[in-house]
């Protein structure tokens, strides 16, 4: 079995959650076999040294941000692994001090991204992490956040890639999905 189908073999379906009609694939079972949490960090971190990197021009990445809420999960111990600084992005009214904001579509009316002000500098080289993207609504505004303060989004990474909803044509940079669900 491959790492990626050995990731696969992790996840789980929940049939109408959080409510009928939905699908709700979860990472959660991933994160307690502790083989298969560390295959999808260095799966992930690995995908970012070995092809990511080389679109920054210092060759190096600087900052990693994490969308809430499971973007927390992965984030900080890729950045670790980089030696990059980890950067939430959080639901608005959640962080202290100056914040830039950033709104987006969600199924029922709009909701809002902010990102403290001083978090990333002009000219930074910048991957957003998240578990999956859909309709790249979120992601977007996670680049939008990090435009705002100069910074260079080279790649957006999650776990899962849902297809058919074709989040990835919403945004400023490549994605790189470990699954892609059809
Ligand atoms: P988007 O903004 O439409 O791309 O939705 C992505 C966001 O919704 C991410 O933060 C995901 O964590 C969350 N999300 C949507 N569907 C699922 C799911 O089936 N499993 C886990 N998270 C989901």
């Amino acid at each position: 079995m491959s790492d990626i189908e050995f990731i696969r073999s992790q996840l789980a379906t929940h049939p109408d959650f959080p409510k009928k009609g939905i699908v709700f694939l979860d990472i959660f079972p991933i994160l307690r076999n502790p083989i298969a949490f560390e295959t999808l960090i260095t799966h992930l971190t690995h995908r970012i040294t070995s092809t990511t990197v080389f679109k920054s021009p210092t060759r190096k990445i600087d900052v990693v941000v994490g969308l809430d809420a499971r973007g927390f999960l992965l984030g900080p111990i890729i950045a670790l692994r980089l030696c990059a600084a980890f950067v939430p992005v959080r639901k608005r009214g959640k962080l202290p001090g100056q914040c830039v904001s950033a709104s987006y579509e969600k199924e029922y009316g709009t909701d809002v991204f902010e990102m403290q002000a001083d978090a990333i500098a002009p000219g930074q080289s910048v991957v957003v992490i998240d578990d999956l993207i859909a309709t790249g609504g979120s992601a977007k505004a996670a680049g939008e956040l990090i435009a705002k303060q100069g910074g260079k989004t080279l790649e957006y990474l999650f776990i899962i890639e849902l297809l058919f909803l074709k989040g990835a044509a919403q945004l400023d940079a490549p994605v790189y999905s470990v699954i892609q669900s059809e």
